[in-house]
């Protein structure tokens, strides 16, 4: 059973084919940019043949996704003989607000939901519903599913989402934490135990997803209780360009200063900011080390800064636990940066943790365990897959 699992940006389409059968299999995956613009890219990369790579206008997301469902049943670069090898599609949804805590089979009412959150997250959820009703015109009888990336957070309690402005805000316009990352905190804390032996109803875990985007969670009995981004994904962390936790009245000050309007704010914060934005030289943490190694005191000041800021959340989130059984890292940096996780995890000895530095050194996008035996707090590093989440759940809501 193969399923189409889409991720739709609004001028991209990120894509895999998983056959699910027993063990999931990666049939291809690929991405369409530049939708819109003068001139689109489509890369396709099927699983033991060559890649394709066409440059061409792409003008919207129905010929980015024609182009898709060309490539998967060509007969060179395709994986499958005809469409209806396609059991189902899986969609990644940044926004499901308030109505989610699962995911679900798309239909009008769904629909209808994720349209409304596109108030609250206007730079993603109009393309998905873009990408939901472009497969409803090329593939018209193939159910499809969405995946949320805001409903593992939904067990939050009030005293974790609620800000302090005026309840009116939280009433009227739905303004309150949400976090994102959902499905990749949801998975690594259930892999582990999975690896570990361990029931999650009986641990205290938190989960640091540390990629471009990043953000850490409190799960406390297998339930999200607290997690660092907030109403939009630029909250919480310092990221490779987003701003995390930023003094509301310092990023007025700076708008009053520089005439910005709110979407200048939108681009400062989320796009200019970061280890970026503080190191001036990336925000990729490969060239960024390279730097610092070279002497460039602001990508070493920018290094300093991330994984302070990810120490202070972990013990933020101990607090929140009453303890902690294991630290997780994941996502590109967590999965990839030994000197990251060495950095974030030295000096956590009054959290119970002994860090085996060797072991670290050589855990590179492995599973595994990081802390000693006699450690009485876990470390791990795992590595996430949101498109497997999204294919499984999309595979068992079908089924
Ligand atoms: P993601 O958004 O999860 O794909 O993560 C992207 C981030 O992971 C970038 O900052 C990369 O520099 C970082 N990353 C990926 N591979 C490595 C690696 N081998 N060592 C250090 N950082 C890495």
């Amino acid at each position: 059973m193969n399923i189409l699992v889409l991720n739709c940006g609004s001028s991209s389409i990120k894509y895999q084919l998983l056959n699910m059968e027993a063990q999931p299999v990666l049939l291809a995956k690929g991405i369409v940019e530049k939708i819109g613009l003068p001139l689109g890219i489509f890369t396709h990369k099927p699983e033991g043949k060559e890649k394709y790579i066409l440059e061409k206008p792409i003008p919207d997301h129905v010929d980015g996704m024609d182009l898709i469902l060309k490539a998967l049943t060509d007969k060179k670069y395709g994986v499958i003989a005809s469409l209806d090898e396609i059991f189902a599609v899986g969609h990644r949804i940044a926004h499901g607000g308030e109505y989610f805590s699962h995911s679900v089979l798309i239909d009008e009412e769904v629909k209808a939901k994720i349209k409304a959150c596109s108030e609250i997250a206007p730079l993603h959820n109009p393309a998905h519903l873009k990408g939901i009703e472009t497969m409803e015109r090329l593939l018209p009888t193939i159910p499809q599913v969405a995946v949320f990336d805001t409903s593992f957070h939904q067990t939050l309690p009030p005293k974790a989402f609620i800000y302090g402005i005026p309840y009116e805000y939280y009433e009227n316009y739905s303004v309150r934490r949400y976090g994102f990352h959902g499905t990749s905190h949801k998975f690594v804390a259930e892999k582990a135990c999975k690896i570990l032996g361990w029931d999650i109803t009986e641990k205290k875990i938190i989960t640091c997803h540390l990629g471009n985007g990043a953000s850490i969670t409190a799960i406390d009995k297998g339930k999200s209780v607290d997690t660092s981004m907030g109403f939009t994904p630029v909250a919480g962390l310092v990221m490779g360009t987003r701003c995390g936790d930023l003094d509301t009245g310092a990023l007025l000050y700076i708008c009053d200063k520089k005439g910005y309007t709110s979407l200048d704010a939108v681009r400062l914060t989320n796009k200019e900011s970061g280890v970026f934005g503080i190191s001036g030289v990336s925000s990729d943490f490969r060239e960024l080390t390279s730097a610092a190694d070279a002497g460039n005191y602001r990508a070493e000041l920018a290094l300093d800064v991330f994984c302070y800021n990810v120490k202070k959340y972990i013990g933020a989130y101990a607090a929140v636990l009453n303890g902690v059984d294991l630290i997780i890292f994941t996502g590109g940096i967590g999965e990839n940066d030994e000197r990251v996780r060495n950095s974030v995890c030295t000096g956590l000895e009054y959290l119970g943790v002994e860090f085996d530095e060797a072991v670290n050194l050589k855990a590179r996008g492995v599973d595994r365990i990081l802390s000693t035996p006699h450690s009485k707090t876990f470390v791990m590093t795992i590595t996430t897959d949101e498109e497997l989440v999204i294919a499984t759940d999309t595979l068992n809501l079908v089924k």
